[in-house]
Parts: C-alpha cells; structure tokens; sequence
C-alpha cells in the first residue's frame, strides 16, 4: 500500500468544534488514514469556544508568525498543536484574532445570522494552510479540502504558487458533504480573495448565478473530486432537484467525480461501549436496549410500555431533512399508538410549529431544541424507530448510528439513505429499515405505517434490527478508497 502525505483541511473537527456530520469525518476518517499508516495532518482554525487547556494546545515556535498575504493585505496567523483525542494524529489550529476570535463558528449566535466576512475569514485560513506547509517544511501528497470553506485552496496552488518549488509535487481532493453550501458572495468580495476579475466574470470559474461561488471554483481547479455516498454523487449530476444548478459544472468534471460513502466512528457510536448511555448492549442482549427506552420516556414524561413504541429524531431544522413532511403528518402520526422525540436545533419556524405540537400531544411528544451529545446517544440507544425523511441525504450519519443501535431506521430513499438502509420485504425476510421514494407526508406516514403494523411482532422485528446490527460501516473500508482516490489525484498533471 502507498504511503502518503496528507494534510487534511476542514472548518470543523470534532470534538474540536461540530455543527454537523463535517465535523465527525473531519475527526474520523484521518484517524483511520492514520491507522492504515498514512502520515497525515490535520488543520483547522482555531475559534474562540476551542477549549485549550481541555485540549492541550501547544505553541509551535516556527508557526508563531505566519504572514498571510491576500488581497493586498497582510495578516498575521500563528499555529498551535494538539493531539486529536485518542489518536496520534497531529492537529494544527491556525490563529487569525481578528478573523477567529468570535463567539460563533460561521454564525453569530446571538443573531443566528452568518458573519458577513465569512468569505475572507476561510480565505485568509486557506492560504494560511500553504504558508504554514511551508514553514513547517512539510511537502505534502495530497492537501485534502472540504467544502466551500477550503475550496480556494486548489485555486491558489494553480495559480499564485503555480511556480512555487515547495508544491511540485502536491495535488488536490476536494470533498463536497453538502451540495446546498456553496459559499455564495457578493462579486465585490473577489479582490479581497485575489480572484481576479476576469474569474469572475459571467460564466467564469467563480462566477455563479450573478455572485461569487467559491464551490464552483473549488470543483473547477481541484484535480480530483468526491461526495459522500455514491448515490450523491449519481443524483448531482443527472437531477437538477439535487444539482442546485451545478448539473453541469459536475458534468464537466464527471471523471474526476466520485463517490465514496462515510463511515462511522464506531469507538464513538457503539452501544456496547457507549458512555453516554445508562444500559449497555450488543445484539446478543438486545432484550436490554429498553432500559434506555425506559429512561428515555422517564425523562420525556412518557408512560413506559414495551408495547408502545418509540419514534426518534436528531436533525438539524432545515429544509433539506424533511421537518414539513414530518408537521404535515404530525396529527395523522399522533393517532399512532407510538412515543416521538425530536431532538434539534435550525429554524425558528419549524421550532414554533413542533412546539406547538408538542403542547397539543403532551403525552405522546416530546421536542427538544438543543445540541445536546449525550441527549442524541440516549435517543439513538433508547428509541425503536430513528426517522429520516429527507429532501436529499448527501450521506447521512444518524441512519447509520441507527443501524448500529438496532433500533430501525425509516427513510426517504435518496442519497447516503439509500445506499444504506434497505427496505424490509416480508416476502423474502430481507432488509433492515423501511424506506418510502416519493417526497411526501402520504409516503412517509405509509412507511411508518408499515413498521408500526410489524413492530408487535417481536420476532421479525428482531430480526430486522439484528440486520442493521451486522452492517459495517467503519472508516476502514471507506478509508481505504480514499487511498485509491489519493492516487488518482497524484496522476494529475
Ligand atoms: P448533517 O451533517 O446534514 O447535519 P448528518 O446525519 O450527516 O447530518 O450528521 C449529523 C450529526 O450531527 C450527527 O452526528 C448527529 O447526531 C448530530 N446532531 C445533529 N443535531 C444534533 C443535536 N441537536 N444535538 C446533538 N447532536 C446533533
């Protein structure tokens, strides 16, 4: 197996700073880089909430002043060092006060509303990356960007260090997780990032739609490209419902593109180790799953009953999870004889209707509008049911956890969702969830349906659940294709 360089780029690494699944591959696929012998790095900014102390950041006397040059103005970054926990994967977390030292990580929470010099903030990180490498002496392979946020970094290694000795040999991967975050801009903002006029230009590489688009760029000048499950990356270039208009440019790219499904971060998702949760389990004592359903209820004010089951939600508030499908459904749902918890946090409007809901169906539902860890473990451990009516799924982490968790996932057959969660078949005894295609509350509630007529039957039940318990979706596997990915990046000009 080759052995690589590899600096690895994010905006956010758990348990560092999450806002989302981002954060758990950013933290979980280098640790298994690592373990298949990769010489990897990680780099990242460092935010103000970045507890040091916790973390045990240290200075690193070459990173104490990195110039960062870019759109006539310099600015002064310094780097530090940790450990990502449990790991000897080394994590450089790179200073900018003025740009970083905020209470938020893309937002303000208070306002809730997106900084608006995010476009320079990852700029400046970005290039800080390359001027650290360099400082650092470190050469790497591959420099490893995700999302918008680090997708400038292809464009200023062909362009401003085209001729710069150090980068020779190192080319570019550039992960999409969220085809719906494209790091869109007023034009104006281009200079200030060195993008020239001319790039920005109707039909340019940055130019999308009448703004700036740093994904466009990112996808236009990285040498090899991916997204997360391989569904994703078929339904991006060919429907225009998940292209967001990108249909094209991907199109343009379609050799370069790839799939490669996440994996799971089972040392953190695992019932038999989880230590988030008050009963333990494998699938050999499953019979134990319900001491958590037990204090899950207890905790939501719920009448326990093995009878009644129970219906769990961990999402962001967004439209692209389905949350209208789910208030659409919420009356017709509460005839069910079932329990549902919803754990999460996004827009304000989908929280006042839940709320609602909640207040009407006291005794049946619960929502919580929070990012709470220990509360997402509980309601994985603790729930019969885990549901995911997306709009579109990139790939979808909880459906997996869910898996794991024996407790039966219910989805919208799209993107990382379908490539992971098989619909039960009664005919033939085969699959580990229930799926539904079309996006509407009719489908979904017929999905549910469909569980809930066969949860009572506690022998196929368990055999569905027991299903999802065999899958494997570790980082291994996938780690290994990104190898293959690696390679192909290295074959670029
Ligand atoms: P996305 O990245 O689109 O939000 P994923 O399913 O890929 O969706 O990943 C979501 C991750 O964030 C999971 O680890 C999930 O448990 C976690 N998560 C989402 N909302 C919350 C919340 N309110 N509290 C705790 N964890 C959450």
């Amino acid at each position: 197996m080759n052995n690589f360089k590899i600096c690895y780029v994010a905006s956010e690494v758990s348990p560092f700073v999450k806002t989302g699944g981002l954060g758990d591959v950013a933290s979980a696929l280098p640790v298994a880089l690592k373990e298949l012998e990769q010489d990897i790095r990680l780099m990242m900014p460092k935010y103000r909430p970045i507890n040091e102390r916790k973390f045990v950041l240290r200075d690193v006397i070459r990173l104490r002043e990195v110039k960062v040059p870019l759109g006539g103005l310099t600015r002064i970054a310094s780097g530090k060092t940790a450990f990502l926990p449990q790991s000897k994967v080394h994590v450089y977390f790179l200073f900018i006060p003025e740009l970083f030292d905020r209470k938020g990580i893309y937002a303000d929470p208070e306002t809730g509303q997106d900084y608006p010099d995010n476009a320079e903030r990852f700029a400046y990180f970005s290039k800080a990356v390359l001027e650290t490498l360099k400082l650092l002496y470190w050469q790497p392979d591959i420099i490893h960007c995700n999302e918008w946020q680090t997708a400038l970094i292809p464009f200023y290694l062909k362009t401003y260090y085209q001729d710069d000795e150090f980068f020779q040999n190192t080319r570019t991967v550039l992960t999409v997780h969220n085809l719906s975050y494209q790091g869109r801009f007023p034009l104006e903002v281009a200079p200030r990032l060195d993008i020239p006029e001319e790039l920005v230009a109707p039909g340019g590489p940055f130019e999308f739609q009448g703004e700036l688009n740093l994904l466009k760029g990112g996808i236009l000048y990285a040498d090899v490209i991916n997204t997360v499950s391989e569904r994703y990356a078929e339904e991006i270039v060919s429907d225009p419902e998940y292209g967001f208009g990108f249909e094209n440019i991907l199109a343009s790219r379609k050799k370069d593109l790839y799939g490669i499904l996440n994996g799971v971060d089972y040392s953190v998702w695992n019932p038999e180790t989880d230590k988030y949760i008050p009963v333990k389990y494998d699938s050999k004592t499953l019979e134990k799953k319900s001491g958590n359903k037990k204090v899950l209820c207890d905790q939501n004010g719920f009448a326990f009953s093995e009878d009644i089951p129970l219906l769990g939600m961990v999402t962001r508030l967004i439209e692209q999870k389905g949350i209208e499908l789910v208030l659409e459904a919420m009356d017709e749902l509460m005839k069910r004889n079932l329990y549902m918890i919803i754990l999460g946090t996004g827009e304000e409007k989908y929280q006042k209707a839940l709320e609602k809901f909640a207040r009407k169906y006291k005794k049946k539902l619960a929502v919580h509008f929070k990012f709470d860890e220990r509360l997402a473990h509980l309601i994985e451990a603790g729930a019969d049911m885990f549901l995911m009516p997306s709009k579109f799924e990139p790939c979808g982490l909880n459906q997996m956890y869910s898996l794991r968790y024996g407790t039966v996932p219910i989805v919208r057959e799209t993107g990382g969702l379908a490539d992971t969660v098989k619909d039960f078949d009664p005919e033939t005894g085969k699959g580990n969830g229930f799926t539904f295609k079309e996006f509407s509350a009719a489908a979904m509630l017929e999905a549910i349906d469909r569980a809930l007529a066969i949860y009572p039957d506690r022998k196929t039940w368990t055999k569905i659940q027991k299903a999802g318990m065999r899958a494997d979706f570790s980082w291994q596997v996938s780690a290994k294709k990104y190898l293959k990915l690696y390679e192909k990046a290295l074959k670029k000009k």
